[in-house]
């Protein structure tokens, strides 16, 4: 990972507009729809992280293939480039630089949970000995209702077999030291470490090499869920070795709600007919699909996993979206992310020196290394209050229980003059509680 700046910040809108003069990424606000005020000016958008902007290219991508199916209907499968028998290949390359794994070792398909479980199925393999899984405490329930619902289906009691590591007493996030140590302590009964990318509660980035040497050095299997984490911070899973991995696309992926979802396999797994899956005629060795044989036999690599036909619709918003990554380059990405989130953590400090006393507590970590684009804050007076003034004051963020807000500025759309702007209007709402939303 890159090395943490140092940044010399100053707390004026005029030193804010100054940053995005020098961004080199504004361009690319450009090329998204902001949601907006009645008054027709943009809402400050800090929503990416769970509904990415809407790409202007996706209409066009997804009204392409509307046409195609209208001009085309049946034919659209074999002819256009791409074709939609083809069209999963088309987003292969950029796929992997997104997530630094092999063209081969990614596919598109499904959305994340079923993913999740496609996984699952051929990873987690337990036995008497080899049954546990160790995943962070209060992961995102998708993911924990997905895991119990795996070890219940192999006849396992979730309470033995689920291995959950939370934060020390008096700590918001997790050390990796005592990850590493609780996977050595089980590492004779342990099938499977299943880790988060990011935690989508406290924005905690995990360290997801150190995970990965920690889980193959005790002979588990491997695998992330990187909803929080494809798109906003650079990920390296072939030289990491995880197993397998999965993410959703509607978050930083901008690819629209209900977007499909990525699966990585690694390199090691790609020939590997005998490994159970959940086979669908899609997986099936592609240049002999369409003869409809009997007996399964998947396609080298990620795309073996496929079950059905590509969901072209889905599919081409992605693509779009994909575009626009590989136009400004992750390392390009990472680098101003880290910017704008320093310089939201800079601001809310100085709202808490101010103040005189601590009134927004950042449980994201300090370091940028462990953190992606978002800072979760509690506010120490009436915290679900100040997220409703937020909102009416035009600042898309959000609310999850028990206490926190979460706000991340994303690199593609996001300016350093929203975020001055954003810790302002907070400002304003913590120092008085007596203004009215329509005064800010
Ligand atoms: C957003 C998110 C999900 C959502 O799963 P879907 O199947 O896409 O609805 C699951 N897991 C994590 C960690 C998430 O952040």
């Amino acid at each position: 990972m890159a090395t943490p700046m140092q940044y010399l910040f100053e707390n004026t809108l005029a030193f804010a507009r100054q940053l995005d003069r020098e961004d080199e990424l504004r361009p690319f606000r450009d090329e998204f729809i902001l949601p907006q005020k009645a008054d027709g000016t943009p809402k400050i958008y800090f929503c990416g992280n769970s509904l990415g902007l809407q790409p202007k290219a996706a209409a066009r991508y997804v009204g392409e293939e509307m046409q195609r199916w209208a001009s085309l209907a049946v034919e659209g499968h074999f002819e256009g480039n791409p074709s939609w028998f083809h069209y999963q290949h088309t987003m292969k390359d950029a796929t992997a630089r997104l997530v630094g794994a092999l063209p081969h070792e990614v596919v598109i398909m499904n959305t994340l949970t079923v993913n999740l479980h496609l996984m699952l199925v051929s990873f987690y393999r337990p036995t008497a000995q080899r049954y546990k899984i160790i995943m962070e405490a209060g992961a995102f329930p998708s993911d924990q209702y997905a895991v119990e619902s795996q070890v219940k289906f192999h006849g396992f009691d979730p309470a033995a077999a689920i291995v959950e590591i939370a934060p020390r007493q008096g700590e918001s996030t997790l050390r990796t030291e005592d990850i590493e140590q609780t996977i050595r302590e089980h590492a004779d009964s342990l099938a499977l470490v299943m880790f988060g990318g990011i935690h989508y509660y406290t924005g905690q980035a995990f360290e997801l090499g150190r995970i990965a040497a920690a889980a193959k050095q005790a002979g588990a299997m491997v695998g992330f869920d990187l909803a929080h984490a494809a798109g906003n911070v650079p990920l390296r899973l072939h030289e990491w070795g995880a197993d397998f991995a999965v993410w959703c696309t509607y978050k930083y992926l901008n690819s629209g709600p209900g977007g499909t979802s990525g699966v990585f396999v690694h390199e090691r797994h790609a020939n590997s007919p005998d490994l159970p899956r959940f086979a669908g005629w899609w997986g099936y060795r592609e240049e002999t699909r369409f003869l409809m044989q009997k007996g399964f036999q998947p396609m080298y690599g990620a795309d073996g996993w496929q079950l059905s036909c590509g969901q072209i619709l889905p599919f081409a918003a992605h693509r779009a979206s994909l575009e626009i990554f590989d136009r400004a380059g992750m390392d390009k990405l990472r680098q101003k992310s880290m910017k704008l989130t320093a310089f939201l953590a800079y601001l809310l400090q100085q709202i808490n020196e101010q103040a005189g006393e601590e009134s927004v507590r950042i449980i994201t970590p300090a370091d940028p290394r462990h953190r992606g684009c978002q800072l979760s804050l509690i506010i120490a007076k009436d915290g679900k209050k100040t997220f409703q003034k937020l909102i009416e004051a035009g600042v898309v963020c959000d609310w999850r229980e028990p206490d926190v807000i979460r706000v991340a500025p994303a690199p593609l759309y996001n300016t350093f003059e929203e975020v001055w702007q954003f810790t302002s209007i907070l400002a304003k709402i913590i120092t008085s509680d007596t203004v009215p939303a329509q005064a800010i």
